[in-house]
């Protein structure tokens, strides 16, 4: 099912969306409290769970039409940072060793980063340009998973248990900070730089080893186009292995990483302007389009 957030009459509320995907049913209408995404994560039951689940199935409950309310990405204020994989496809760590004219060279370990984010952007929000500080806009669309309860020590076999769910997460970068900085914080985290969403589809629906097709078209041209049965390092190996070391607290999200076709990544790399629409697409997740302002 597809869990999301929406802001209706100066208020954010949690709702499900119904199988047709026209209407949002409010949790509220069926007897659930939460008042935000975040709380639901930490402390919805299975029972619960089962209810949402059996109303977004049932075509005689009304709800309110998807078309109308304000979207909100499904978690608009993270409590910690992202947790990002950097290099986690093959081809993407090429076309980042040629843009800085390194050599190429593959990771032993997977590669850890966070993102700062105050605010996540919505579907259909505004991707914030800063060009005065870095004219190195950037791309890159990642199918992320949030944790649903605390997760430590947890065995690769065993990591389903402790999804959530999945969204769709664009990892806008400034290249130009990234390099400069020699670390991925300042030039990922700058306001507006997290579009997320549209909602979060519940892991029940999907099995391990994970083959979803990842893709971005920037103004309708087919830019990324990869599948996440690529990544290098994938969800069972990073969630054990940094669980082994600290608690991934529920709600934590994890992006994981991109894949090859980013702007920088082009023989003349091509960054965002003001104006460009960007869509970033993760099969059996949605699609979620944001311009560039
Ligand atoms: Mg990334």
């Amino acid at each position: 099912m597809k869990l999301l957030t929406y802001h209706q009459k100066n208020t954010e509320s949690v709702g499900v969306l119904n199988k047709n995907g026209d209407l949002i049913i409010p949790i509220k209408a069926l007897g659930l409290t939460y008042p935000s995404m975040h709380e639901l994560i930490l402390h919805v039951t299975e029972d619960e769970l089962n209810l949402l689940r059996n109303a977004a199935k049932d075509p005689s409950i009304d709800g309110i039409p998807y078309a109308t309310v304000g979207k909100v990405a499904p978690i608009p204020e993270p409590r910690q940072d992202v947790i990002c994989l950097g290099y986690n496809y093959l081809d993407h760590i090429d076309e980042s060793a040629r843009f800085k004219g390194e050599d190429v060279d593959l990771p032993e370990y997977a590669i850890y980063f966070s993102k700062r984010v105050n605010r996540a952007v919505p579907d259909g929000g505004e991707i914030t340009s800063y060009p005065e500080l870095d004219e190195q806009l950037d791309y890159e669309t990642e199918l992320a998973v949030i944790i649903g309860k605390d997760a430590k020590d947890v065995p690769a076999e065993r990591v389903g248990e402790y999804i959530f769910g999945y969204t769709i997460l664009n990892d806008v970068s400034a290249r130009k900070l990234q390099g400069r900085h020699r670390q991925f914080y300042f030039g990922k985290s700058l306001d507006g730089f997290t579009p997320m969403g549209p909602w979060i589809v519940t892991g029940d629906e999907f099995n391990f080893p994970l083959d979803l097709g990842v893709s971005t078209y920037v103004n309708g041209e087919l830019r990324q186009n990869a599948r996440t049965s690529q990544m290098i390092f994938k969800i069972p190996h990073v969630i054990a292995e940094l669980s082994s070391g600290f608690t991934l607290k529920a709600g934590t999200i994890i992006a994981t990483g991109t894949p090859g076709g980013v702007g920088m990544g082009d023989d003349t790399p091509r960054f965002l302007q003001k104006g460009d629409v960007v869509e970033c697409v993760v099969e059996g997740v949605g699609k979620l389009t944001n311009v560039v302002g």
